[in-house]
């Protein structure tokens, strides 16, 4: 049972976030402006729906408007509720300022279970909540960028681009207002994966890292790496079939929500993920041993745990049991904060949430600015090709400081740009630069002191130390 004295979620991240702030030096009162959610707008709006009035519950919250517009994605499951969203948006802000995306937090949320609804219910549903979100600007190009999160994708994030684009019908700009749209929509390749991807990178990027490996008592490379993945949603799913087609790991432990799965020979993502789709769950699943109570698959023994669901999954309870020397949180905050020091305390290491799955906000930030920018990235179809390249590629670094969008664009993105590289190629090159670069900035905070004994801390010291410079750099 789950101890339920530990604190919630919200607390859970703020104690993260003060444990780092003990190593700043920071001006009286900051750390409490950077920690506080400015503010969480609750709307409750009622639908027609098979002949009466069904009200809703939904919440965007703003954690940090440092960098303007604020991101975050909007969340669709039933027990959603202010502190979560909170908690959530908080995360946003240090999650895009460790991956320097230009951002601020926020994070959306309705109350609703959407496996009870029919497409065109939903589409009514998220239409609705998506104008009570515009109206007061928590819907904005230039202010408030939602994108999917649990329980959405590129289906509603085109109900929501539309909604905002038919209220709005004068906005060039309107595609930029929601990120992770179907390409047809003003999307990007790239962006369905990115979340899973990026986990993938992070964990390419450890393992370049043989001192950060020696911690886990890792040693070799990722092929033959036994994994256990909880949750086969969008970030899971991906994570799990990338590291395995990609990296040789075997997968050998499913989590979902009837149970969990293990064959020690290894599981193919994707036919599991065929499975769950005709007999809704994994049970059953040919060749492996199915166990109702998944969340004991958690403890068993792996080389790397990839948490990919809910948060608090790992908390005071099941921590001390936990097997795996290596655990990355592929979902957001599925370590409580006092599982974090008995796992610390054990010397597991933890790639932590803020970093590890920060792939889907860069990649939503590619978006972005291809819908600002009005320019198509990839393959130049002109007959003087280069000429055309580099003159977009100045053309996009123009823009990038004319806007202040404070971004750069990576060498090994531009060379690909100028060789003629397809979208997907360009966003996966981008991607992996962002997560190698930050994975080096918090690892070289990690090992220049000695006293912070975590990834997790080293990775707010990064994200804090750039909020508070983009605060002092501006005021308040
Ligand atoms: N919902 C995702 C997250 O938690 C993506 C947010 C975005 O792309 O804005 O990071």
């Amino acid at each position: 049972m789950r101890d339920m004295t530990e604190p919630g979620f919200r607390e859970n991240v703020d104690i993260m976030f003060r444990r780092a702030v003990e190593y700043l030096d920071l001006p009286p009162g900051l750390a409490d402006k950077i920690q506080i959610c400015n503010s969480t707008y609750t709307v409750r709006f009622g639908v027609r729906l098979r002949g009466k009035i069904e009200t809703f519950v939904g919440y965007r919250a703003v954690h940090s408007e440092h960098m303007e517009p604020v991101k975050g994605g909007i969340r669709y499951a039933p027990e959603v509720h202010q502190n979560e969203v909170e908690a959530l948006a908080a995360l946003m802000t240090y999650k895009c300022a460790l991956v320097e995306t230009p951002f601020g937090g926020s994070k959306g949320g309705l109350c609703i279970d959407p496996r009870k609804y029919e497409e065109h219910e939903l589409e009514q549903i998220t239409r609705r909540f998506a104008y009570e979100l515009a109206k007061r600007d928590l819907i904005h190009p230039a202010q408030n960028v939602p994108a999917p999160d649990m329980g959405t994708g590129e289906r509603e994030m085109a109900w929501i681009a539309d909604q905002y684009a038919r209220m709005n019908t004068t906005d060039i700009n309107a595609r930029a207002c929601v990120t992770g749209k179907p390409l047809n929509s003003g999307g990007i390749k790239g962006r369905v994966e990115a979340t899973g991807r990026g986990v993938q990178y992070a964990l390419q990027e450890f393992f370049r890292h043989p001192d950060d490996m020696a911690k886990a008592g890792l040693t070799g490379s990722l092929a033959g790496k036994r994994i256990i993945v909880q949750g086969l949603g969008n970030v899971g799913y991906h994570a799990a079939k990338f590291l395995r087609e990609e990296d040789d790991a075997r997968i050998i432990g499913i989590i979902e929500r009837d149970g969990a799965i293990l064959n020690e020979d290894g599981l193919d993502p994707d036919d599991v993920r065929e499975w769950i789709g005709q007999h809704g769950g994994v049970k059953g699943y040919p060749g492996a041993e199915f166990t109702a109570n998944g969340a004991v698959m958690l403890e068993h023994d792996c080389d790397i745990l990839i948490p990919a669901a809910l948060e608090g999954v790992i908390n005071r309870e099941n921590a001390d049991r936990i097997h795996a020397p290596l655990i990355i949180e592929a979902a957001n905050g599925p370590i409580t904060a006092g599982a974090d020091d008995i796992l610390r305390e054990k010397g597991v290491v933890i790639i932590p949430d803020l970093y590890a799955n920060a792939g889907g906000v860069t990649v939503s930030y590619f978006e972005w600015v291809k819908n600002l920018s009005h320019i198509r990235f990839g393959r130049m179809q002109r007959r003087n090709e280069e000429a055309h390249a580099k003159s977009l590629v100045r053309e996009l670094e123009r823009l990038s400081e004319d806007r202040g969008l404070g971004w750069e664009l990576s060498r090994d993105f531009k060379e690909k740009y100028l060789q003629g590289a397809d979208e997907l190629q360009l966003v996966r090159s981008g991607l992996d630069d962002t997560m190698r670069t930050a994975y080096q900035a918090i690892s070289e905070e990690w090992h220049r002191r000695n006293d912070v004994r975590d990834l997790r801390t080293a990775a707010f010291i990064v994200s804090i130390t750039k909020v508070a410079d983009s605060y002092r750099a501006k005021g308040l």
